[in-house]
């Protein structure tokens, strides 16, 4: 095969020519490798699935048409979907390849010149990046110091920036709080745009806008099942109004959801109480591993409704590294944020994990407390 000529354009073509700025100055989403590790990082569920839902899954993966192309409207899973999910009647869902994906579509659907996306901070860092690959202006407004709400702070970013697309995460990530809801209710009457209550935690926290869907034209609420133990299927949606999901949907890639995700979590959702029932033993852990942490010199922890805990300890990243170490993996947060400086953060693993982390920890701790 001949190259390109000297001097024809496509020889002068690269990366730097031709692509956006804004993509160019971005940091890519960074996913650390893993393999041997204890893995308490991503906010996974640990558990494995029971045998018997297992070899199900083979049969359903077995006869699975993987020569055709999914079922677009994938309605049978939409309905499984609506059927376990509290919908309010006359709602409806859109399904999206993760959360991300829908965070990714909502955007490129508000954005016109100049239109804001307004977030919290810290919280969830895909939405910023995701204003940015849409060319969306950001606006993140400061939580306050114990990462609550600052709602005159908000109120007062609404009217000035007038956003197209309000995201909060309930609970939030990483800080793993549920923000008042009588504040979001005022945020979300305030907003002259869509306000998407982002419930990726959902199955461990004590509250939702679920039932709250109808209540304001201007509502939607994403979820996913990454948490509750499909991380590797990649599959979210986003429940509200039909009028708003028809518009949506012009959008979303029509086979956004592959056939064996389809087939497989259609199953899997036939047996949700598992699922609910490993959420439930997460749950359980948590203040297990809350307790702990509290108990561990020089920790200070936050109050978790996620599957996750949020805390922060002199030399974090040293501490970090002596975790790494000994074969735990957990998320450095410290100088992703100011308000993160010294942060980590933990998901709760099975009760074995949580216990080799906090020995890890304690021992991580210890060495660098002697160094100074
Ligand atoms: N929203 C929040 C608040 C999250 O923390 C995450 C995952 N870290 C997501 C959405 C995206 O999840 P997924 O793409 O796996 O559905």
């Amino acid at each position: 095969m001949s190259s390109a000529p000297k001097n024809s354009p496509a020889a002068a073509v690269t990366p730097e020519s031709l692509l956006r700025q804004d993509i160019l100055s971005l940091h890519a989403y960074h996913v650390q490798p893993s393999p041997g590790m204890i893995k308490l990082d991503a906010m996974e569920n640990p558990y494995p699935l029971p045998q018997a839902l297992r070899e199900k899954i083979a049969q359903v993966a077995a006869n699975a048409e993987i020569n055709r192309y999914p079922d677009a409207a994938a309605s049978g899973l939409k309905e499984r979907i609506k059927a376990v999910s509290g919908l309010p009647a006359e709602m409806d869902v859109l399904l999206g390849n993760g959360s991300d994906e829908i965070i990714q579509l909502l955007a490129m659907a508000v954005a016109k010149p100049g239109a804001v996306l307004l977030s919290v901070e810290p919280s969830f860092v895909m939405y910023k990046m995701i204003a940015a690959f849409t060319g969306m202006n950001y606006v993140g407004v400061p939580l306050t110091e114990d990462f609550s709400l600052d709602l005159p702070a908000m109120l007062d970013a609404i009217k000035r920036h007038q956003p197209a697309l309000i995201f909060l995460a309930y609970p939030n990530n990483p800080t793993g709080n549920l923000f008042d809801a009588a504040a979001i209710a005022e945020i979300i009457a305030a907003a002259p745009g869509l306000v998407v209550v982002d419930e990726a935690y959902y199955a461990f926290a004590s509250d939702s806008f679920m039932p709250q869907l109808g209540r304001y034209p201007n509502l939607l609420v994403m979820r996913t099942f990454s948490k509750l133990g499909m991380a590797g299927l990649r599959l979210g949606f986003l429940a509200g109004g039909k009028n708003w999901l028809a518009q949506l949907e012009k959008l979303r890639l029509p086979y956004n959801v592959g056939v064996l995700t389809q087939a497989v979590a259609e199953l899997l959702l036939q047996h949700h109480e598992v699922l609910l029932q490993q959420a439930e033993q997460i749950k359980q852990d948590r203040i297990w591993l809350h307790e702990r942490l509290v108990g561990t010199v020089d920790v200070r922890t936050y109050p978790s409704e996620a599957n996750f805990i949020l805390f922060q300890l002199p030399r974090a990243g040293k501490v970090f590294a002596g975790l790494k170490q000994r074969g735990v993996l957990i998320k450095n947060l410290d100088g992703g944020h100011p308000a993160l400086t010294d942060c980590l953060r933990v998901t709760v693993g099975t009760a074995e994990q949580n216990e080799q982390f906090i020995r890890a920890l304690q021992e991580s701790i210890h060495q660098y407390s002697q160094e100074k």
